[in-house]
């Protein structure tokens, strides 16, 4: 598969208020895992001096630790907005209790939509059971992504879904997020990791807060029937578009490159497509059989969520009329592919 450079965070300094620029400044939470790296870096914008205007960047996982560690990060700011990229347990539930006590809106594009899940039921289906465990764990030693293709891994497993978010403020695509005198913050609408992805832009120092739609240090992933690989696709490209300085993900390092990295993403995942593309053409017609091959050189215990990934990709190659599915309940996990 096509190299993508990753990047990685040495120290997560978790607790500490980190000056990254003079805008930003992050606070990880203590919640590292295999989906969410060394932890949640949640984003303070604004200047550091007594009493400026402030906007916080997905608050992060609901922690004793992380809500002190936030309030010692704020001072004596004050809060204007909170703003939440997207609705994954490790980024949003502490927007509510923050912006009660600042007194500030929450800020998003909407909430995570309910949608039936054809393979919630499958016994297939990645579940806690099926978590690979620490010794899989993409950590600092094994170096970033070293699990070959880390798309899809755990789509299922870790980011559970905080269906409770709902933002005061809505916002869409362009649409000013939050402005205070030192700075503005302008959504960038960016679904396919999930529908009601945002990103957003600090035009004072040309740089894009990317939430879970780009990290330095893996793949993202794109789970259906939320998640959408075309739309990825797309927002992948509008990023690429733009002319950002810097990438601030919510989990690990900063990306001081952007476009070689636009460019590896977008490689990396029109491979993958063509790869799965192939194998229905050679005859695969089911996604476990289309992961063995696709996916030999990766842990067979990443096999099943790597089936998310397929699965994902089929998605698009239907809509693309390259593929078809047989039957009447559309594509899932176990359906049988052929093509067109
Ligand atoms: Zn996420």
């Amino acid at each position: 598969m096509t190299g993508i450079p990753f990047v990685t965070l040495a120290d997560p300094q978790y607790g500490q208020v980190v000056q990254l620029s003079p805008l930003v400044q992050r606070v990880v939470a203590e919640n590292p895992s295999k989906f969410t790296y060394h932890g949640t870096g949640t984003y303070l914008v604004g200047r550091s001096d007594a009493g400026a205007d402030i906007a916080v960047i997905d608050p992060g996982p609901a922690l004793d630790a992380h809500r002190t560690a936030l309030l010692a990060a704020i001072g004596n700011r004050r809060v204007i907005a909170v703003l939440v990229t997207h609705c994954h347990a490790d980024h949003s539930p502490l927007a509510p209790w923050l912006a009660d006590r600042a007194g500030a809106p929450t800020v998003g594009f909407g909430r995570h939509p309910r949608l039936d899940d054809p393979d919630s039921d499958d016994d297939d289906d990645p579940g806690p059971d099926d978590d690979p465990g620490p010794d899989d764990d993409p950590g600092p030693d094994d170096g970033p992504g070293t699990d070959g293709d880390g798309e899809g891994a755990g789509a299922a497993i870790e980011e559970s879904t905080d269906y409770d978010f709902d933002p005061l403020v809505r916002v869409t695509d362009g649409d000013v997020a939050a402005v205070a005198g030192a700075f503005t913050l302008r959504a960038v609408h960016t679904p396919g990791h999930t529908s009601n992805h945002m990103c957003y832009a600090l035009e004072q120092e040309r740089s894009l807060f990317t939430g879970d739609h780009i990290m330095g240090w893996s793949t993202t992933v794109i789970g259906p029937p939320d998640g959408d690989m075309r739309a990825y696709f797309e927002s992948l490209r509008k990023v690429q578009a733009r002319a950002d300085e810097v990438l601030w993900p919510t989990h690990g390092a900063p990306v001081g490159h952007p476009r070689p990295f636009l460019e590896a993403f977008l490689a990396h995942r029109l491979q993958r497509e063509a790869q799965v593309l192939a194998a229905v053409r050679s005859g695969q017609t089911s996604i476990a059989a289309m992961v063995e091959v696709l996916y030999a050189d990766v842990r067979m215990e990443l096999h099943k969520p790597a089936g998310r990934s397929v699965l994902a990709h089929l998605v698009k190659l239907i809509d693309d009329g390259l593929v078809a599915v047989d039957g009447d309940v559309g594509p899932t996990l176990k359906a049988i592919y052929r093509a067109v």
